[in-house]
């Protein structure tokens, strides 16, 4: 293995890449960097109690006191970290990839995943040897810590409760067999909602859905919802830290979409407010944010990179297309059931269908290419596509993303994991977003070419 650290988390599969041992000496390294006390939880997988066994063992063996949550959603273990002044977390989880992997989130003090930088240091100790084991007397210990009732309380103290339990909603919830099954159904029902369930019940072979929720594997609470003649259906990833939206006629809207609904409510409810979100989130962020006189702050893509953003430049809002919204209010970091809650407090208030408030949004039609490039090219390509661009208006925090003057954009953007340039792009007229995606693949093949 190279390095451990991917976008979010150490991911792989279970007793091939992801082994006990490995699991064992990557928590004994980050315990010995992040202090004494460390929560450990873990999310519904097969695999998950043999391998949070294995990272109690390692911060055991660096000295730690242990406090076991259990199986948790992963935004319920990074608000116990915070809450009660620990000093980090490691939640074994793989989020949302298929039911053979498996994975490690480590959680800092301040509830937020790890830094970039902290995630070095973890890896160089690993790769160094590991931390210095302790003698038998200096060996930590573990306790039992209950973290939802405490978790749900917060998500429920960030809204309008009795707006909410006037407004009688009747909800769906698909938490697709995962840990999210522990804390959205009850606190919809806290605020007062009719609640209905599909796949529901802890199951880490996933036979409800695939553990990412998607427009094209979304059928079953699409159906729920018509059946049910619910308001609102809300699924839920693999470890609860994402939500996706179903409308009342059905219809699944990416979570753009709905993070535009809850940064434009921010917006009324905090005039001028920044917001994060990552350089490839669409325009519609934008304009909803700049109506309510406020601004975008671009980050990496990668929720971390938002979430570290958020804390480091106290914004209080973020938030990512694929349904990661991180209202810092309550903790900067994504949560799936403090999503849910904002969403339905919304409509709640705004007393509309979920689909009227979206068709409120602004519209553009998009687009994603790629290029292919081979690895050791592609900082080269970037900075001669850098050098060979004009636009009016352009931002490099991540790749190179230019504006045009009618409110087009793309984004080029070599893959961290691919060898390929990824390309996105949004315009308001499809032709028009046709155009730019064409214009400049062309570019970035014409660069790679001349380079290779
Ligand atoms: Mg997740």
């Amino acid at each position: 293995m190279g390095r451990l650290f991917g976008t979010n988390g150490v991911r792989g599969v279970v007793n091939k890449d992801l082994t006990t041992e490995v699991v064992l000496n990557l928590a004994a390294a980050a315990g010995s960097l992040l202090g004494e006390k460390i929560a450990v939880g873990m999310d519904g997988r097969t695999s998950s109690p043999m391998l949070k066994d294995a990272a109690v063992s390692g911060l055991l063996s660096v000295g730690c006191t242990v406090h076991d949550t259990g199986t948790l959603p992963t935004p319920t273990l990074q608000h116990a970290v915070k809450s009660l002044s620990l000093d980090g977390g490691i939640m074994v989880t793989a989020s949302h990839n298929p039911p053979q992997f498996n994975g490690m989130k480590v959680v800092a003090g301040d509830g937020v995943e790890a830094s970039r930088q902290m995630e070095a240091e973890i890896e160089e100790l690993y790769f160094g040897g590991g931390p210095p084991l302790r003698p038998w007397n200096g060996i930590g210990r573990t306790t039992k810590l209950e973290a939802l009732e405490a978790y749900k309380e917060a998500v429920l103290s960030h809204v309008e409760r009795e707006t909410l339990r006037e407004a009688r909603l009747r909800v769906a919830l698909d938490p697709g067999n995962g840990v999210a099954s522990l804390a959205a159904p009850a606190v919809a029902e806290d605020l007062g909602c009719a609640v209905s369930t599909i796949n529901a019940e802890i199951d880490g072979r996933f036979p409800g859905r695939e553990s990412e929720p998607r427009p094209d594997n979304l059928d079953g609470i699409r159906a729920l919802v018509k059946a049910s003649g619910a308001d609102v259906g809300v699924a839920f990833d693999g470890d609860g830290d994402r939500a996706i939206f179903v409308d009342e006629r059905g219809e699944v809207h990416w979570g753009d979409r709905s993070f535009a609904l809850v940064a434009k409510d921010f917006l009324a409810r905090n005039p001028g407010e920044a917001v994060a979100t990552p350089v490839s989130s669409s325009r519609m962020i934008e304009d909803v944010v700049e109506a309510g006189g406020g601004k975008v702050v671009w980050t990496r893509v990668g929720s971390v990179d938002v979430s570290r953003l958020m804390v480091a430049e106290g914004i209080r809002l973020g938030g990512e297309e694929n349904g990661g919204i991180m209202y810092g209010p309550h903790q900067s970091v994504r949560d799936g059931a403090m999503t849910m809650a904002l969403v339905l407090g919304i409509m709640a208030a705004e007393e509309k269908p979920l689909s009227a408030l979206l068709a409120e949004l602004p519209e553009y039609a998009q687009m994603k290419d790629r290029v292919p490039c081979p690895e050791k090219l592609k900082l080269k390509a970037l900075e001669a596509l850098r050098g060979s661009v004009e636009a009016p208006r352009v931002e490099t925090v991540d790749g190179l993303k230019l504006w045009y003057p009618d409110g087009s954009w793309i984004l080029i953007r070599p893959s961290g994991t691919e060898p390929i340039f990824r390309l996105y792009a949004e315009a308001r007229k499809k032709g028009r977003v046709a155009a730019l995606v064409e214009e400049h693949k062309k570019l970035v093949e014409e660069v790679v070419g001349s380079l290779g």
